[in-house]
């Protein structure tokens, strides 16, 4: 098959020119493969490169006959050309890795469902998406599969709090109070949404990690059709990302077979039966 066929392959308005798309896994690409983009963009399209909203990397006016020596070179430097049609698309990871704020290292376990899973021929696609704290910049909802991280903390009850402020200076969601000055701090659970941001604010420790965890949205898309994914009823581990993420997959080989993304699939036949296959 020619290599204007397959996937990572894009038509453009005017028939002469394709696209090129360049998988990059969770996000990522090293200096040196920039540097090839770059030059393959500059040798064989017009010196221009995008990015999708799943931060892959396009190079576009790429002229027909220039298709396979432009993708052969990009090949040969172990870039992957990828990322469209009815497959595993590259997994979202937000900048967890180094926010902040984040509480799990998305890139990582996007990189692992990247592994095993990535490219995989389905019968629709597949999106997925990884947010590594409640503030989702990986606008988990949105994917046929999203995970949110969360930190709950706890509050000791042993007299190391000072009164300092800190925390409630950074609780953006006022849940947390100053019983007394010599009477530590109350969180109120209703509005704390488990960021974790007071934990590493407090100095004295007095606010330790307690439950960490993800919550998993399941059968969300963006579009032409926008809908969010159901809140999943369990929370799982970090360490069974990867795992959850293959049987969503599997159910989605198995059973949206008409050609049904995994949210119009869903609201025909219910989530019972998925829920069975993840445990
Ligand atoms: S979701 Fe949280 S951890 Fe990830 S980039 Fe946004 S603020 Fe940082
Ligand atoms: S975890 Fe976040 S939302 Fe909850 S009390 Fe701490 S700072 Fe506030
Ligand atoms: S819990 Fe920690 S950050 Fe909050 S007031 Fe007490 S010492 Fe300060």
């Amino acid at each position: 098959m020619g290599k204007e066929n397959r996937f990572g392959i894009l038509k453009e308005q005017d028939k002469k020119f394709r696209t090129i798309r360049i998988r990059a896994p969770a996000g990522n690409l090293n200096s040196k493969e920039l540097a090839l983009i770059s030059s393959v963009s500059g040798k064989y399209g017009r010196g221009e490169v995008c990015f999708t909203s799943r931060l892959n990397v396009e190079i576009p006016y790429v002229p027909f006959d220039k298709l396979n020596d432009a993708v052969s070179e990009l090949e040969a430097g172990g870039l992957v050309i990828g990322g469209t049609g009815a497959s595993v698309r590259a997994v979202f990871a937000c900048k967890a890795a180094f926010c902040p704020h984040g509480i799990i290292n998305s890139r990582e376990a996007a990189l692992k469902i990247e592994e095993k899973f990535g490219g995989r021929k389905l019968p629709v696609k597949f999106k997925a998406a990884i947010s590594g704290c409640p503030n989702n910049c990986g606008r988990a909802q949105l994917n046929d599969l999203g995970f949110v991280a969360f930190l709950t903390p706890e509050v000791l009850t042993s007299q190391s709090c000072d009164g300092c402020g800190l925390c409630i200076s950074v609780c953006k969601e006022d849940a947390i109070s100053l019983n007394d000055p010599k009477d530590g701090i109350s969180i109120d659970y209703s509005l704390c949404v488990s960021c974790g941001d007071c934990v590493r604010a407090c100095k004295k420790g007095n606010i330790t990690p307690g439950k960490k965890g993800l919550h998993v949205y399941i059968g969300g898309r963006a579009g032409r059709e926008i809908k969010s994914g159901i809140l999943y009823e369990n929370e799982i581990s970090e360490g069974d990302i990867t795992d959850f993420a293959g049987k969503v997959i599997d159910y989605i080989d198995d059973e949206c077979t008409g050609h049904e993304r995994l949210c119009s699939h869903l609201e025909r036949v219910g989530i019972e039966k998925l829920a069975h296959r993840l445990g």
